[in-house]
């Protein structure tokens, strides 16, 4: 059966790193002959732009007739001042409660050939391997009501964090369950010396835990997992958490990898029906500068292959050829390190493909 996957470009540098991304995964149709079809749609900034609407219409119709996403990112500041509604990343965040892609893997593994690239002392983050779970479409993000509003001369702000138990539980056995696969060990992070939502957090996960007895369960406040996570990070194996402390962590656990630009992630709903897309952002700094990192996006086209198309030889393929080229010596500039050759954009896209060409002989 031909699987239909669609490319979401986006802003910034999404459209770079997707089209090497697009390059490899052609390169992988044509060494394991797998019959797939590649469609493009726009979302965020371009797609306001072009239509008006962050998430147009034609992109649901495509997403809904596709058997996986992959997306570069989206947003910009050209278009930080549109209402929240009309924002690029409203494209984004309604195309995840869209299909109900609630939970986030965010795995933050250190290449060993990255070392010296982390923030940290090497001997901190050597052979660094962990998984952050974060629930991806409730918590404060889309808690209602929201909004900005004027109390006689005063403007005001407010958000709400809003938990159900049932949107708990799932995300909670998906943290089991990974746990399961790997070192048995799940970490909950919560806020529940402060914030009722964690606190039934905690009780959710407790009472979920008593169908995987194989695991260790043990619980954190997320200032104190901030604080874990650049003092000891190899004590987690996986983290489970919400939304927004998911986001945060996760950016932080990026920095332990040696740069963002090396770190993927899926989002699934409870079909393995995903989108798949670099943790980084659009990064418009370097946007069209050919300096951008593809290789978050080229890992999280591997997750697509290993968990929407069930592809597991392709996928393993592209870590190897991942570190087969840092192993050579090359490098983006973000990963920027002395007697290392410092790629662009497009060629490092091709070394990887040109890696991918030469470990399948192997194969
Ligand atoms: P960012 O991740 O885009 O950039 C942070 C820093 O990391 C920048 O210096 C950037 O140059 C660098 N960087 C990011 N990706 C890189 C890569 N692949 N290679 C090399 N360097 C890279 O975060 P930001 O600056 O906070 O946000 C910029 C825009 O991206 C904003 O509009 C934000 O809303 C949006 N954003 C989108 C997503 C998404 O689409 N999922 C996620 C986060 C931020």
């Amino acid at each position: 059966m031909t699987s239909k996957i669609l490319l979401l470009a986006g802003d910034g540098i999404g459209p770079e790193i997707i089209h090497e991304a697009k390059l490899c995964l052609l390169t992988l149709k044509e060494i394991f002959s797998f019959p797939i079809e590649i469609e493009e749609a726009l979302l965020g900034g371009h797609a306001i732009e072009q239509t008006g609407e962050p998430l147009p219409a034609d992109t649901l119709s495509l997403a809904q007739e596709a058997d996986a996403m992959l997306l570069g990112a989206v947003g910009g500041p050209k278009w930080d001042s549109l209402n929240p509604d009309k924002r690029p990343e409203k494209g984004l965040l309604q195309l995840r409660k869209h299909f109900q892609l609630f939970a986030n893997l965010r795995p933050a593994i250190l290449n060993q050939h990255l070392t010296n690239a982390s923030s940290l002392k090497s001997h901190l983050v050597e052979d660094l391997d962990m998984l952050i779970v974060r629930e991806l479409t409730g918590g404060l993000y889309f808690g209602e009501p929201r909004g900005i509003e004027k109390k006689g001369n005063v403007d005001f702000a407010y958000n709400t964090m809003k938990y159900y138990e049932p949107e708990i539980e799932r995300i909670a056995r998906v943290g089991f369950e990974c746990a399961q696969k790997r070192n048995k060990k799940l970490c909950s992070v919560d806020k529940a010396n402060v914030l009722e939502v964690s606190q039934l957090w905690r009780r959710v996960v407790e009472k979920i835990h008593k169908d995987y007895p194989d695991v260790v369960l043990s619980h954190m406040y997320v200032d104190n997992a901030a604080m874990q996570l650049v003092h000891k990070p190899k004590q987690f194996d996986v983290i489970v958490t919400e939304n927004m402390f998911g986001d945060i962590l996760s950016d932080c656990a990026a920095m332990l990898t040696g740069s963002i630009g090396m770190l993927p992630s899926a989002s699934l709903n409870e079909s393995e029906y995903g989108l798949y897309e670099p943790v980084h952002g659009s990064a418009p700094d370097i946007a069209g500068l050919n300096k951008a990192n593809p290789m978050a996006t080229v890992l999280s086209l591997g997750m697509l292959l290993r968990y929407s198309l069930k592809e597991s030889q392709a996928a393993d393929l592209i870590d190897q050829a991942v570190s087969d080229v840092l192993a050579q010596g090359y490098r983006t500039v973000d990963l920027y390190e002395d007697n290392m050759e410092i790629l662009g954009t497009k060629e490092m896209g091709e070394a990887i493909r040109t890696s991918l060409y030469s470990l399948s002989e192997a194969l």
